[in-house]
């Protein structure tokens, strides 16, 4: 009884639910010589059929603790967690048997067989569901010239690179046809290059294949370069939550702020940060954020506030980029202390939906202010 995405077509309905996490608080029983642990408190969270959601959060967050959950190797202390609108306590053996195969997950750490060539760990799944060698042979292979692996289906894991094994993974994990896709870290043992294409591959099967994706992380590039949904837990709780383009062009959160300070363009340069102060200082210039985004986001907007209120911007820092397909980018600079002028800039960059953050004032110590800001500009 698979009961994912069995309900019948309705174009007018909501979009359905793949996983649900109803008011789901989870505590570990004391250990010895320790207390009881609160891993989760009062998740809420629906992660919509054929989407993409990531969960970000430090270590002791709370994400492995989620994820288990879903496939019932945890069972919630309070709450319910729904898959395919089934309640994963409670289920009678065969049933919990079946909910799992709906199931695929990924690891950090691939959990391959080493004695096992890549065919038969993908092979494996299908071997301990029952399925006869005709089944074996008409899926196996598809899956893994799917993953790219058509010349490494002899090989074993110790023959393979981190991105191949992750692969194998992928299509073992694909090898009962679920609906639902679990993946724990599954790129952080990676280089970036290899992340980069683990996530293009991920992508590519949830497009192709329908498959909803349930990822955890600790990386904000994670995030970025797969999700379209996005929760922050910390502390076991959801902190923040939706769409990874609202999110990370207006965070809310200081714990979602703190993950998104590291990424390239929004983090202050190091001259600017080690001389950034709260109050103005003799020469100092006011450092600000320009957040690019929406409609106005490719907008000249440091010519034309240049021109309209006639005054020299020194750029210091910042990154044009794309995040879901959408312009976005962060402009640091520096601008002449002046607060009817920082008003007008506010106003002027309101008016374009643009937001606006003041970092602070800077000015370098040694050299002439002006002879600072002229280097700085170079730099820039
Ligand atoms: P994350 O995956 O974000 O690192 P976890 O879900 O692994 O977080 O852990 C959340 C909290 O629950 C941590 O404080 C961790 O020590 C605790 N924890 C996880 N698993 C167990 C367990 N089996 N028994 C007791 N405490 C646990």
């Amino acid at each position: 009884m698979n009961t994912l995405l069995s309900s019948p077509d309705r174009p007018d309905a909501p979009a359905e639910v793949a996983v649900r996490f109803e008011d789901v608080s989870k505590t570990y029983a004391a250990r010895r010589g320790q207390s009881t642990v609160a891993a989760l408190a009062d998740i809420d969270l629906s992660v919509r059929a054929g989407s993409i959601l990531g969960v970000i959060g430090r270590s002791g967050a709370g994400k492995s603790t989620l994820i288990r959950l879903v496939n019932g190797l945890e069972l919630p202390t309070a709450g319910r967690v729904l898959v395919g609108g089934t309640d994963v306590a409670n289920l009678p053996e065969e049933e919990l048997r079946q909910l799992r195969r709906s199931i695929g997950m990924i690891f950090q750490h691939f959990n391959l067989l080493s004695s096992r060539t890549v065919h038969d760990n993908v092979a494996l799944p299908l071997e301990i569901a029952g399925a006869s060698r005709a089944e074996i042979r008409a899926r196996v292979d598809p899956l893994i010239d799917l993953v790219g692996l058509a010349d490494k289906r002899d090989r074993y894991p110790a023959e393979l690179s981190g991105g191949q094994k992750q692969r194998v993974g992928i299509a073992r994990a694909l090898a009962t046809r679920p609906s639902v896709l679990l993946s724990d870290e599954a790129t952080s043992a990676l280089d970036p290059e290899t992340t980069r294409s683990i996530l293009d591959l991920l992508t590519t099967i949830n497009q192709e294949l329908e498959l909803t994706i349930l990822l955890i992380t600790h990386e904000m590039a994670v995030i970025r370069g797969i999700a379209r949904d996005v929760a922050v837990i910390e502390g076991g709780r959801i902190v923040e939550q939706g769409d990874v383009f609202d999110l990370f062009t207006r965070p809310q959160h200081p714990t979602t702020r703190a993950f998104l300070a590291a990424e390239s363009g929004r983090a202050l340069p190091p001259f600017v940060a080690e001389h950034l102060s709260a109050t103005p200082a003799p020469g100092s210039q006011q450092v600000l954020r320009i957040i690019f985004r929406g409609a106005h986001a490719t907008d000249p907007v440091l010519s034309q506030i240049t021109q309209q209120f006639g005054v020299a911007v020194n750029i210091l820092g910042g990154a044009v980029d794309a995040i879901a397909g959408r312009p976005f980018g962060t402009l640091i600079v520096g601008v002449p202390e002046d607060p009817p002028l920082l008003e007008h800039i506010s106003a002027f960059l309101a008016a374009r939906d643009l937001d606006l953050e003041v970092l602070g004032h800077f000015a370098l110590p040694a050299a002439s202010p002006a002879q600072a800001l002229g280097e700085v500009s170079h730099v820039a």
